[in-house]
């Protein structure tokens, strides 16, 4: 897998409304890097969510250009950002977004299926991921049945399965208690040794031991940057 690389150039977005319009990012300009764990907060509103759905290719910019790996993105099509999302991001959200009757195994092997791997294939890397995150012999409970834990683990499984080098991970420990929530920010700093994960947080003083850099947000803009170690 090539070391991943997001470049933001000056990139704006705004939401209308009937009654407003709201600038929820004003010219950030962003580079991060393979190796890197980046913890993005701010308060309330002051953009990091609409931060990371440009980066996940969830929502679209006005303004500036976005490389990805040294792709452009600006430009995309509809299929393109399609595609983009399927090959280029792991996902990781506060709810877990698993299907709940499936089996661990096959939350993973779904989103391997997706993406173009024979079963086979599939089920075999499914199981790798399993067992990195801790999940092993957990492989044909229902997620349903998994803890909250469990749950967010399994996600993170899946998210890394497809190997897209990029995770990103919107307020991950945000419905877990905070012992646990702690090991989920552990095994993320863990896997960001060899990718790029992008975690958006309320919760700085629970990231703070574990993540490389600090990207604070105030009304769509960047306030602080600090690179940790
Ligand atoms: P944060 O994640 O830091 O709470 P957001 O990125 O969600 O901030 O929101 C930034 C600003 O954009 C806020 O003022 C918010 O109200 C506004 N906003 C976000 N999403 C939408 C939307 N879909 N429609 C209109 N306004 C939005």
């Amino acid at each position: 897998m090539e070391k991943s690389k997001i470049e933001l150039q000056n990139i704006s977005k705004s939401y209308y409304s009937e009654a407003a319009v709201t600038q929820a990012l004003r010219k950030v300009s962003l580079t991060f890097v393979h190796g890197e764990f980046v913890a993005i907060t701010g308060e309330s509103g002051s953009g990091k969510s609409t931060l990371l759905n440009i980066i996940g290719g969830m929502d679209s910019f006005d303004e500036g250009e976005m490389i990805v790996n040294g792709q452009p993105t600006f430009q995309y099509t509809e299929e393109g950002w399609e595609a983009y999302r399927r090959n280029q991001i792991g996902y990781v959200f506060q709810d877990y977004s698993l299907i709940g009757h499936y089996t661990a195994l096959d939350n993973i092997t779904g989103a391997l299926l997706i993406m173009g791997k024979d079963k086979e294939e599939a089920q075999k890397t499914a199981m790798e991921y399993l067992k990195k995150v801790g999940l092993e012999g957990y492989e044909k409970h229902p997620a349903t049945e998994l803890s909250s834990g469990q749950k967010q683990r399994l996600s993170i499984a899946r998210a890394l399965a497809k190997n897209t080098g990029i995770i990103i991970a919107d307020e991950p420990t945000g419905n877990l208690d905070s012992e646990t929530g702690r090991q989920i920010v552990e095994l993320l700093k863990e896997l960001s040794k060899e990718s790029l994960v992008l975690m958006v947080t309320h919760n700085y003083s629970q990231a703070a031991p574990y993540v490389t850099r600090k990207i604070r947000l105030h009304e769509g803009t960047i306030v602080s940057d600090i690179t940790e170690n």
